[in-house]
């Protein structure tokens, strides 16, 4: 018998393992994984070099990155946050480096410098790593078999253990999540976060590896925007936030990069009720709205009427993407300032800060994409992680209806996640 049963051997589960051992070392610890691998999301995380977390030291700025969970961590984050995982890394001799948009990496830009972390450290604290035990059923032990003590009973592939206390660690697992709704949890359906749009249209065709700064929102439905954007506000807490602002990538397929990333999450649920089709609309000069940018172009027209529009982009905008518009907006590449009508002008202005694009259907993003979806929160007591059904079980990772935006901050949540649950664990037992 075990004092404690981890169940998932990724990110969450390793964190936690550890800071039970570190919290109380004579406790009796196992891991039990499915696979023969363990931590393989953290090896491609980051594309091979985790970014493990982000420069982002305040609680309450740093919870915004959570569409799902934003409430729920803020607590939580005021107890173990970013600084503590960096801490955590450097104590054991490994040295994180911040990047310009605040992603956190270790210095070496290789994952395998935190895995072989994980892995010392369990080894150092002789928790039991029982590799290819896929759990089929957990479920309160039954039988009385280790008396008052036992209280779970997790089934293996393998074998039945027993524990004390269990962590489900499982990442967005179905049939886990199939076994947890048996018991008696409720289960957010789980829909794709972090994705990239599809669209194929001419103002962005042949330009791919371009990025600029630029706005862009989720087009509510005309058919029936209003019905789903009364079900949407009940379902995240009022606040329809479909509109991004940050670098925009145009890739071969469509359109990628930070602000499109971050939209995806936060519309997660929204767009897949869409099937993921549907429309967006961008403005890539934020700075600007329609009329303004007119006004700006009635100057130009005056001051350099000998020069074509189409070489002399009037405002700080990518030329590749200026020639694009200019040409969709019915502008001759040849035609001079002078000669423009009031109605190229006011079209050119209108695809700069109003593009719409009809988005069919999304690709997945290869450096990190997670799940939207979960255990529900409501049924979880943040204070501890455990679960306000079932004393003894306790959650961390993405198993709860928690994600994040990408730069680090979905392994924040399964930090900080196990770290409380951990501590819960320790004093417990
Ligand atoms: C390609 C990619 C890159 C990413 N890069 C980043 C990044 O750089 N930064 C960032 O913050 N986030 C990143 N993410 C997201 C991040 O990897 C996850 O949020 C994080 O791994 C969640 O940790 P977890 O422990 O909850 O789940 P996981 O890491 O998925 O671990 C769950 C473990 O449970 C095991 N398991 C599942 N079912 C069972 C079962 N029935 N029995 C036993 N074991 C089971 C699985 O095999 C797995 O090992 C990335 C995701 C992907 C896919």
């Amino acid at each position: 018998m075990f004092d404690v049963i981890i169940i998932g051997g990724g990110a969450a589960g390793f964190y936690c393992a550890i800071h039970i051992a570190e919290a109380n070392p004579k406790l009796k610890i196992a891991i039990l994984e499915r696979g023969k691998q363990v931590l393989s999301k953290v090896k491609v995380s980051g594309g091979g070099r985790c970014n493990v977390t982000h420069a982002e030291f305040e609680p309450s700025s740093l919870v915004k990155n959570y569409p799902r969970g934003e409430k729920e961590l803020l607590g939580p984050f005021h107890i173990y946050s970013t600084a503590d995982t960096v801490a955590f890394f450097e104590k054991r001799g490994i040295r994180i480096k911040t990047e310009s948009d605040g992603r956190m990496f270790p210095e070496s830009n290789s994952s395998q410098t935190i895995i072989e972390c994980f892995l010392s450290e369990i080894e150092r604290y002789g928790i039991a790593l029982l590799k290819s035990s896929s759990v089929v059923d957990i479920g309160p032990h039954k039988d009385n078999k280790f008396g008052e003590e036992a209280v779970w009973q997790v089934q293996s592939v393998k074998k039945v253990y027993y524990a004390k206390r269990i962590v489900v660690a499982t990442g967005s697992n179905l049939k886990i999540w199939g076994l947890l709704e048996k018991l008696g949890h409720k289960i957010v359906t789980p829909v794709p976060s972090l994705f990239t749009f599809n669209i194929n249209d001419v103002r962005i065709s042949g330009i791919p590896g371009l990025s600029t700064h630029a706005k862009i929102e989720v087009l509510p439905r005309q058919m029936m925007g209003e019905e789903i954007k009364s079900r949407f506000k009940s379902r995240i807490g009022g606040a329809l936030n479909l509109t991004s602002e940050g670098p925009v990538l145009i890739t071969h397929w469509g359109l990628s990069g930070p602000a499109v990333l971050k939209l995806s999450a936060r519309a997660a649920r929204l767009l897949n009720e869409y099937n993921y089709r549907f429309r967006v609309r961008i403005n890539w000069m934020p700075d600007y709205h329609k009329e303004g940018l007119l006004s700006l172009f009635n100057e130009i027209k005056k001051i350099d009427p000998k020069k074509t529009i189409y070489k002399t982009k009037a405002i700080d905008i990518p030329a590749r993407l200026w020639g694009k518009l200019v040409v969709a907006s019915d502008i001759a590449k040849d035609l001079k300032w002078a000669d423009v009508s009031r109605k190229q002008l006011e079209r050119l202005s209108q695809f700069i800060t109003a593009s719409e694009f009809n988005v069919e259907g999304k690709s997945t993003f290869k450096d990190e994409f997670v799940t939207a979806g979960g255990v529900d929160l409501k049924e979880v007591n943040f204070k501890t992680f455990e679960s306000k059904l079932f004393p003894g079980m306790y959650f961390a990772g993405e198993v709860l209806n928690i994600d994040a935006v990408t730069g680090g901050f979905n392994f924040q949540n399964a930090w900080t996640g196990a770290y409380i649950a951990a501590q819960a664990i320790g004093k417990s037992l």
